[in-house]
């Protein structure tokens, strides 16, 4: 079977002391593409080196919500001018209204912004949205009709009804390890019905280990029990999910080759 992870952080400190073995480890199970995510524009060079050494490894430009107060001065065309052959997406960017480390009006305009740079790149707006259904709902679909761009809802923890309003706008949607969380009833009933065509999975590394790995570091190798747990919840065989997930991908992500 052919997996990908479409998000990991492979800059994480966490990962500062054994980045190759645990990237030979997730080869060697079948990880064969990665999507590396800029979470600031101070690691966007960082980021960007690591798609450059990797082949099966693209990389992402962008601010998270979280450090959109450290971000009001980015506009579209800083991210446009980041851009390099391997920049596969634009993000992840969004709103996060559970941990508010960044003030809603920040994260608003820092978003905004990724969106302008998605809508001209024609390069997939990664998506963060945590506890902001209704403004993330909003702010999609007021930027769609200005001019559409490609949308990548990452992580989903949100409910139907935001899931509902951006696959009308064409979004994919990522589901993480949390499909394997106990209490996660909501993510995996917005999974058990969201159209097979608009799925793909990750992991959201070095966060978020699935089960049985909780608590540990979450690495890409553990995307396999993300893989499993869709499987297991749409009544698939683990083959063809992993082929669904892999055109879905290559689909959004046109510029990373298949
Ligand atoms: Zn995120």
């Amino acid at each position: 079977m052919r997996l990908i992870d479409s998000h990991v952080n492979l800059h994480a400190a966490q990962f500062a002391g054994d980045a190759s073995a645990v990237l030979v480890r997730a080869r060697e199970a079948g990880v064969q593409r990665m999507v590396t995510i800029c979470d600031r524009m101070e690691n966007a060079l960082t980021v960007a080196e690591i798609a450059q050494r990797e082949p099966d490894i693209h990389a992402s430009i962008g601010a998270h919500p979280h450090y959109a107060k450290d971000h009001t001065w980015l506009t579209a065309h800083d991210l446009l001018a980041g851009l390099t052959p391997r920049t596969a997406g634009i993000g992840e960017t969004g709103l996060d209204l559970h941990y508010r480390y960044s003030p809603l009006e920040d994260q608003l305009a820092v978003f905004r912004s990724h969106i302008q740079a998605a809508r001209e790149s024609g390069l997939p707006l990664i998506v963060h949205t945590r506890e902001a259904d209704a403004e993330t709902a909003q702010v999609l679909t007021e930027e769609y009709a200005k001019g559409p761009f490609r949308i990548l809802l990452h992580c989903y923890t949100s409910g139907g009804e935001l899931a509902a309003r951006a696959l009308a706008l064409g979004a994919v949607i990522s589901f993480s390890g949390i499909l394997t969380f106990k209490n996660a009833h909501d993510v995996r009933a917005v999974a058990a019905q969201t159209p097979l065509d608009r799925v793909i999975l990750e992991t959201d590394c070095p966060y978020l280990a699935p089960a049985p790995f909780r608590g540990r570091r979450c690495e890409p190798i553990m995307v396999r029990e993300v893989y499993q747990a869709f499987a297991a919840l749409r009544g698939l065989e683990e083959a063809e999910v992993a082929e669904r997930v892999w055109s879905n991908f290559h689909r959004l992500f046109r510029s990373i080759p298949e």
